[in-house]
């Protein structure tokens, strides 16, 4: 489906996420790297060692929700920006994203929150930013909180006005 349309299928998005919805107690990198590319530094930039491609480069990423500690280093490190850290906490599901584009968003504003189709599902709220650096190439990663029931569709964020 994913050739057809780019927009990865609920079910896709689904068995990226952990199978009990618990895990996500504590917070869990979401790895949708659906093709085989050639390309590692998730599993390379990974202190925990929760990322594995293995020998061959074009393998698709794999993930043991047991070692991920939720850091967000990957999501940083990933230039498909193919990454994003989710958790649920008091009913609300909070996400690190990547986010390339500027102006960078600010601690305490309200952003629109999308989805994989590019629509605006949502507000969030932008709970911390934490810079890309270019000496080490890696991308500025927001963190965000909103509804949990939007835990499965919510991919990005979007500038309330640039709708
Ligand atoms: S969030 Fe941190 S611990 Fe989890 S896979 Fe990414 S780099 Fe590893
Ligand atoms: S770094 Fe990103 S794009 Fe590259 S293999 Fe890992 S998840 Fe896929």
């Amino acid at each position: 489906m994913i050739e057809k349309t780019a927009v990865a299928s609920k079910e896709m998005v689904r068995s990226r996420f952990p199978k009990d919805k618990d895990v996500l107690f504590r917070p869990k990198a979401i790895i949708e790297c659906y093709k085989e590319i050639p390309c590692n530094p998730c599993e390379t930039s990974c202190p925990f060692h929760a990322i594995t491609i293995g020998e061959d480069i074009n393998a698709i990423p794999q993930i043991d929700f047991d070692k991920c500690t939720g850091c967000g280093i990957c999501v940083h490190s990933c230039p498909g920006l193919a990454i994003m850290v989710a958790m649920i906490k008091n009913g609300k599901a909070y996400f690190k994203v990547p986010y390339e584009l500027l102006p960078i968003p600010l601690v305490g504003e309200r952003w629109l929150a999308v989805n994989r189709n590019g629509d605006v599902i949502s507000d969030c709220k932008i709970e911390q930013v934490m810079p890309g650096r270019k000496s080490t190439n890696t991308t500025t990663v927001v963190t965000v909180s909103l509804e949990q029931p939007y835990l499965y569709d919510f991919v990005t964020i979007r500038r309330p006005g640039d709708e």
